[in-house]
């Protein structure tokens, strides 16, 4: 670990109560003697490049908390001011802080653009002094300041300029209010009127806030698995095997709800289609591949449009193994 002189933790701000821990980097990188981003962050981490908002985990992450360690768990600081709680029960990573993950590959749309509230920011100079990057509105997939339920701002309408690095917010403290490369007016964009678009939403604020629980990853693929009919992944497939498990693929097709998958994922294609229905939902990586990365957004989808809600997960053990094939499925959905 990086030794930390003393000088430098006292001069790391503490995150305010909805702050993202980078854009508390950011308010720190603006005290720096270096006016270079990278080697402002240089002081603290290696970890400079590509600072996006859709990033689970990263190195820099481990290294702001090494600043606190005497003072918070570091689990408490990427709880609170990353998004750790809503990636963290997808993954199969054991130490969050020892690995410095790519962003999670899914097609997911608005999640690596940095996204503000208008009102958020004015509130945040009355109360602080200072704008800041708030965690929640960096959900990805999400356009909505659930405070004040308005769209978040995260482009220039006119030349679809997006703030997709940290680095870009280093010149100016405020957040900008005008598209710094044509003067352009800011904007985002509309939340559908959705009741899947409204339940991911609403699951993923849950996790982030603690309030939400999904089954632990070994009884979700098994309830994935019991569904497709198939408890262990053919070794050998066999015309059999390969019905079985087109047919799961099918009903997932079938029932995905379009608008939803349309308003989530770039790739999705407006007509119903197996091709990318199979892309953005791969059913059989999320129920056999153990170690297979995949996006919270395609575990939330998979989950409604099979289960229907978390709590019609079938679990393991408990004794309802008869509502978790496709046929009984497919009466919860109906
Ligand atoms: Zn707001
Ligand atoms: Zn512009």
């Amino acid at each position: 670990m990086r030794r930390i002189s003393p000088a430098m933790y006292y001069a790391f701000p503490n995150p305010a109560p909805k702050e993202h821990l980078l854009s508390a980097l950011l308010r720190y990188t603006r005290f720096s003697p270096s006016s270079n981003f990278p080697n402002a962050v240089k002081m603290i981490s290696p970890d400079t490049s590509g600072m996006g908002a859709g990033r689970p985990y990263r190195k820099v992450y481990g290294d702001i908390c090494a600043l606190f360690d005497q003072h918070h768990p570091d689990h408490q600081l990427l709880e609170q001011h990353t998004l750790f709680r809503y990636f963290q029960p997808f993954e199969p990573f054991q130490n969050a802080l020892k690995i410095n993950t790519p962003r999670i590959p899914g097609g997911i749309r608005v999640q690596t653009q940095w996204r503000w509230c208008v009102a958020c920011a004015e509130e945040d100079m009355e109360m602080y002094g200072f704008h800041s990057l708030h965690t929640d509105h960096q959900l990805p997939g999400n356009c909505l300041c659930e405070r004040h339920q308005t769209p978040l701002t995260f482009r220039c309408l006119a030349c679809q300029g997006a703030w997709l690095d940290l680095a870009d917010f280093a010149g100016d403290p405020r957040l900008p209010e005008r598209c710094p490369h044509c003067a352009g007016k800011l904007g985002g964009r509309e939340l559908p009127d959705n009741p899947t678009v409204h339940w991911v939403r609403d699951i993923s604020f849950g996790l982030l806030e603690g309030r939400v629980r999904i089954p632990p990853m070994y009884q979700l693929r098994a309830a994935y698995r019991r569904f497709i009919g198939l408890e262990q992944r053919p070794t050998t497939r066999t015309v059999a095997t390969n019905r079985v498990l087109a047919e799961a693929n099918r009903y997932v097709r079938d029932q995905i709800d379009c608008d939803a998958a349309n308003y989530f994922f770039r790739c999705f294609a407006s007509k119903q289609n197996s091709s990318s229905t199979r892309a953005v939902l791969p059913l059989t990586k999320a129920a056999y591949e153990e170690m297979a990365v995949l996006h919270p957004v395609i575990h939330l989808l998979l989950i409604r449009t099979i289960f229907g809600d978390i709590n019609n997960i079938p679990m393991t053990g408990v004794g309802n193994d008869d509502h978790s094939t496709l046929s009984a499925s497919k009466t919860i959905c109906a």
